[in-house]
This record gives structure tokens, sequence and C-alpha cells, in this order.
């Protein structure tokens, strides 16, 4: 047998979820292996537009997503996509979905999404300030930027309306301001609002320093090693099967994104997660390039800026594990990105990239117990903010595998959500 014999876990996914886990499960003194079948955060966790943005209380479910949803079946273009398959998983995925598309399950999500948010976004300040270096973190506050005064009066009536129910801090700044904030922005912009305590980081630069940070206190990393199934004794697995042998841990944590619904039926019972695909270029940093990280809602796209350059990222299509990446989409993001940006792009795309979101239907994660068994712990379904919510989750994980009480009511995240 491969792999810790004692106190040990083994973690299933090295994207921002997997690593975290491993971190709170490390400093609480466990022997922790992260088995990852590609490599190591080259997943969703990697192009991603980098925010860390406790302000995004509201879940996907609105009441009006339900009709864009709709609509965009016939819209190959629309940002946010529902290409339809005859899958009974994903049909039953968008009835649930389509049932919590209302103002009332909306305000509930919000609820149980704030508790999580509050929770990474003090955990982040603590990881940034004293153990992790080198990640371009940025605590510049997130501007939503908007073209018309409709837009943007829509926005402060809901959005901004929510955030300010969970004590989320924002300000106006009119449009005539706005270059001033930020001289990458065009004249004429209506306003924008920005909410100061959201922040910025570079996605690959957090996961590469994370990783060397734990690899330098014992944590194990294993690149190419694919989970395939499960050894199960009653309730407990006592080994799971990989793509190099069998491996044995006292505890398992699945934490393998957008794949964990289809792989969570190994241990018993497959969870309702659909890829949610996005897409991201990033492009070289010239003279006049954004300095705040922004975000565009009529055209629903966000620039993050870096060191050396700045990511436009954006979509939401749910069309399966589709790998591809149409050019269409690359040039939809630099067409909406130039509504708000003054001067050219740059012509050339440093990264092209996609990455497929672990969608649940009700916008909440599945952290805890895997139903069923008695040492498997869920980490999966953050949906848009998984880098976001990855420190709480990992604290969460590593909670629930110690036994203790939770540092925040962990109930609204369990998989019993789906019994
Ligand atoms: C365009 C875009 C922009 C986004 N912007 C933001 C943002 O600004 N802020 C934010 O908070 N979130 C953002 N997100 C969402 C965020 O990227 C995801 O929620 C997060 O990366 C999910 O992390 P993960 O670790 O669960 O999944 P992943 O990063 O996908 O990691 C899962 C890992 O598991 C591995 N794996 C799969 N199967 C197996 C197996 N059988 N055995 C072993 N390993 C396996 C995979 O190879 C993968 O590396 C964005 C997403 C997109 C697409």
């Amino acid at each position: 047998m491969a792999g810790p014999e004692s106190d040990s876990v083994v973690v299933i996914g090295g994207g921002v979820i997997g690593i975290a886990c491993a971190h709170y499960l490390n400093e609480a003194g466990y022997v922790v292996t992260v088995l990852e079948s590609g490599t190591l955060a080259a997943g969703c966790s990697y192009g991603n537009c980098g925010y860390i943005c406790p302000s995004h209380v509201l879940p996907l479910a609105t009441p009006g997503a339900l009709r864009e949803g709709v609509l965009s079946v016939l819209n190959p273009s629309a940002t946010y996509r529902i290409k339809p398959r005859l899958e009974t998983a994903f049909i039953r995925w968008l009835w649930q979905f389509a049932r919590r598309c209302s103002t009332l399950q909306m305000l509930e999500t919000a609820e149980h999404l704030s508790a999580i948010l509050e929770s990474s976004a003090a955990e982040y300040r603590r990881l940034l300030a004293d153990e992790i270096d080198g990640t371009e973190y940025r605590q510049s506050g997130l501007l939503y930027a908007f073209q018309t005064t409709k837009a943007a009066e829509a926005f402060s009536a809901s959005e901004r309306t929510v955030a300010a129910r969970h004590g989320v801090r924002s300000s106006w700044i009119d449009g005539v301001d706005l270059s001033d904030f930020d001289g990458a922005l065009k004249p004429g912009l209506a306003g924008g609002v920005l909410f100061p305590d959201d922040a910025s980081l570079r996605p690959d630069r957090l996961t590469a320093q994370w990783i060397a940070l734990l690899k330098d206190r014992g944590v194990i990393f294993r690149e190419g090693v694919r989970f395939e199934n499960v050894v199960r004794s009653g309730r407990l697995i006592t080994a799971i099967e990989t793509s190099e042998g069998p491996m044995k841990a006292d505890h398992f944590v699945l934490a393998a994104g957008a794949i964990s619904g289809r792989l969570a039926s190994h241990f018993g019972k497959a969870l309702p997660v659909e890829p949610g695909k996005g897409y991201s270029i990033t492009l070289d940093r010239p003279e006049g390039s954004p300095h705040v990280p922004m975000l565009f809602l009529e055209h629903h796209v966000g620039i993050t800026p870096f060191d050396t350059g700045f990511r436009i990222g954006s979509m939401m299509e749910f069309a399966g594990f589709d790998t591809s990446i149409p050019r269409r989409r690359l040039q939809q993001l630099r067409a909406s990105a130039s509504h708000y940006l003054s001067g050219d792009l740059p012509t050339v795309n440093i990264e092209e990239w996609y990455g497929w979101r672990p969608m649940t239907w009700d916008s909440l994660p599945i952290i805890g117990a895997m139903p069923d068994t008695d040492n498997v712990s869920l980490a999966t379904g953050h949906n848009m903010l998984g880098l976001t919510l990855a420190p709480a989750t990992g604290k969460l994980v590593a909670e629930h595998v110690q036994g203790r009480t939770p540092h925040i009511d962990s109930s609204p995240y369990s998989a019993a959500r789906f019994n």
C-alpha cells in the first residue's frame, strides 16, 4: 500500500480548495497527501479573475436568472448560456435551479453565503499578511462600473441593498470622477459602486506560493495520480484505488472541483455539481492599463490587474465537460471590455483559458460529511466563489475531520440538503 498509515488524510484534488484543506489539516497536525490527477492548480483555480470578494453575497439564482437562462438557449453568444442536454442529472439540476430563482430564496442563500464569505475574507487577511507572500495581492476594492444610469440604478436596487443587509460597505462614484479613480476607464460612463473590502490577487501565484509553503511544512503533493474508486467496509472507506495503486488513510477529502459530483458516486452518492464553464484572456500591461479590479455587469465581464498584465474574464456556459475555447468567445471578452476601457487593448493574448466552475443549483458550497460514511469530508460546489471561499472551506473541513464544533454554522453547506 502507498501513502501514510496513521492520523493521515488524503485530499483528492489539487485545486485551491484541496490546497486550502491541506493547509488547515496540516495545521491541525495531520499527515496530509494531496492527489492531483493532472497538474496541481491547473484546473478552474488557474485562470480565474482572482477576486477575493466578500461583497458577492448574491447567488446566481436570482429572479431574473431564469428568464436569461431560457432566452440563452437560442443565443450562442449569451454570456450566461444553457446548452440543452438530455441528461437526467442535468435536467434535475436545472429544475432545482429554476425553483430557486425567487427573491425569497435569493435572500436566504445570501444569508448563508454571507457567513462563509466573511470568515474566508478574515482568514485571507491573516494568511496573506503572515504566511503567504508573492501573490500580487491588492486590497484596492472591487469597482462595478456602469455605462448607463438605468443599469447603475437597477444594481443599486438589488445587489447593493442586499449587500447593505449584510454589512457590506460600498460607496458611489460619479461618472465624471471615474477616470480619476482609474485612468483606464473611458470618459462618459454613468458611474460606479466601489466595494472597498474586496481584494484581488493572481490566482496562479497564490496556489504556487501556497503549495511551496505546504511542501515546506511536510504536506505531500502527488501529481498525475488519479482517484478511481474506493475500498469500503460498512461506513468506513479503508482505502482508495488510484491510477498508481491503492492508498490507505484514516480520512479522505473529496475536493475535485466540477467533477466531484460524479466522483462522489464512488463513495455512495452522486452530488448535483455541474460544470459552469467560463473563459479568460490575459493581456500585456501597456501604459494606461487598469489598476483596480473591475466588473462591468451590463456586459458581464471582469478585469483584474496584475503586475505584468491584466485579465479579462467572463461567461457561464452550462454545456457539460466541454474543453473547447471558441475564438468568438475570446473576441467577445475583448469587445465587452472595450465598452468601458479607453485606448486599444493589446492585440496579443498572452494566455487563453477556460475553467469549469463547480456549480450547485442553490449556489452554496458542499462542505462536511459525505453521507453514509464516517471518514469522508466533502469540499466542493464553490460555484463562482471558490478562490474567495477556500480558506474558510479548509478550516471547516479540518474542524469536521477533528470532530470539532465548526467556527461558523456549517449546516447550510451540508450534503444532507440533497436527500
Ligand atoms: C472565468 C472564471 C472566473 C472566476 N473568477 C473567480 C474570482 O474572481 N473569485 C473567486 O472566488 N472564484 C472565481 N472563479 C471560481 C473559482 O475559480 C472556482 O470556484 C475554484 O477554482 C474551484 O476550485 P476547486 O479547487 O474546487 O476546483 P479546481 O481548481 O478545478 O480543482 C479540482 C482539481 O481536482 C482534480 N481532479 C479531478 N478529478 C480528479 C481525480 N479523479 N483524482 C485526482 N484529482 C482530480 C482536477 O484535475 C483539478 O486540478 C472563477 C471561475 C471562472 C471560470
